[in-house]
């Protein structure tokens, strides 16, 4: 007998992903995910945002990123007037 709160395994949502033969995976999803541990359900998305654990000079941080596009749609925006200007 098991718990409420653990249902039986055969009775657990199963992975929706397509197996390299094109069937379904019947493998049990994660808990709480859509999809088994080998179709993503366990993946973890990386460092959190803001960790600076390994920031050394802050060229790639989002910001400095950001600020990197601005500059160029304003020099695009630039070089468009001129090209309008004949
Ligand atoms: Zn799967």
């Amino acid at each position: 007998m098991t718990p409420a709160s653990r249902p039986a395994m055969h009775l657990t949502p199963r992975c929706g992903a397509r197996t390299r033969s094109s069937a379904p995976c019947r493998a049990p999803a994660v808990r709480a995910k859509r999809r088994c541990r080998m179709h993503g359900g366990a993946k973890r998305s990386g460092a959190r945002p803001g960790n600076a654990n390994a920031l050394k000079h802050g060229f790639y941080s989002a910001a400095a990123k950001a600020e990197r596009r601005q500059l160029g749609a304003r020099i695009r925006g630039w070089a468009k007037q001129v090209r309008e200007l004949g």
